[in-house]
């Protein structure tokens, strides 16, 4: 593979048709590998790793040992995806796969007819899209012109973000935390580059919406939700706010994984949402 190709090939770890919430009409979504942030409430954690990776449901498997016979790395899985193969139980399957920009771009054009009828197009979300920043530009130049979205968390070099948001005609702009220490501390990462990119973006007058996980006692006090209205506030090309309460099912994926989801928050919380702050400034938003 020449450097080119590997430019325009990416991973990716779902295409999700027929979505009404990723943007305007009906879209297809695709979901990129690989993300720089740890949020502690992430509910996409097969996104978090670039790499493909084998997922087992261990709570259905019969122990047959059949996955045990055919494997040749026992010590250290290679992800050669010969086990979920043999498997009876269907208990194993491969998360990711490998693709050019040309091959996806021509299996997400199939729905184009429904784009056009429906006033849709493709959603890029993760994981984190701008983690791939070489195979979004090349997706997106081929995909034009289908109504492009774009979903990132804004974790990026300002040149970085700023290619994708010009590769695209809509971003949805996540915010995690409008405190430093605070941002740090749940999401893993630096709350700064995320600012200036949400300021060159409100500066850029391109049409955005903003999306904020509410999660219990970690962004949901009144003073927490002024903090990010303020951010929000004065001329820009934000259509509203959308605030996505946290649910109890975001820990289900983690033992495919062989992970343990242990957030640093009481899940069971009730969460206290306040739409007041962005309305007194004048700023649309709803709960989603
Ligand atoms: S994916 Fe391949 S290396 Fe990994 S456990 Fe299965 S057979 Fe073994
Ligand atoms: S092949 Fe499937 S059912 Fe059998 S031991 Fe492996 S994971 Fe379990």
């Amino acid at each position: 593979m020449n450097k080119q190709q590997l430019k325009s090939t990416g991973i990716i770890f779902e295409v999700r048709e027929f979505c009404l919430h990723d943007g305007p009409g009906m879209r297809t979504t695709v979901f990129f590998k690989g993300c720089p942030m740890r949020c502690a409430w992430c509910h996409n954690p097969e996104g978090l790793s670039a790499n493909i990776q084998l997922l087992v449901n261990q709570s259905i498997c019969q122990h047959c040992g059949a996955c045990r016979e055919v494997c040749q790395n026992p010590q250290q899985c290679v992800v050669c995806g010969t086990c979920v193969t043999v498997c009876p139980q269907g208990c194993r399957r491969l998360c990711g796969r490998s693709i050019s920009a040309e091959d996806l771009a021509a299996e997400l054009r199939k729905n184009e007819p429904f784009f056009k009828k429906y006033d849709g197009g493709i959603t890029f979300s993760g994981g984190e899209p701008l983690a791939q920043i070489d195979f979004l530009e090349a997706l997106a130049g081929l995909l034009h012109p289908i109504h492009l979205t774009l979903e990132t968390s804004g974790y990026a070099s300002s040149d970085v973000y700023q290619r994708a948001v010009q590769s695209v005609d809509f971003v949805f702009q996540d915010l995690k935390h409008p405190d430093p220490v605070q941002h740090r501390r749940y999401t893993g990462v630096e709350l700064e580059p995320v600012l200036a990119n949400l300021n060159w973006l409100k500066a850029s007058g391109r049409p955005f919406t903003v999306r904020i996980p509410i999660i219990p006692g970690v962004n949901d006090t009144p003073e927490t939700l002024d903090r990010f209205a303020e951010l929000l506030e004065g001329r820009s090309g934000l259509t509203r706010v959308e605030l996505l309460p946290y649910h109890q099912t975001a820990g289900a994926k983690y033992a495919l994984l062989g992970l343990k989801y242990e957030p640093p928050f009481d899940p069971a919380r009730p969460l206290a949402i306040n739409l007041v702050p962005f309305e007194e400034r004048g700023i649309p938003c709803r709960i989603n």
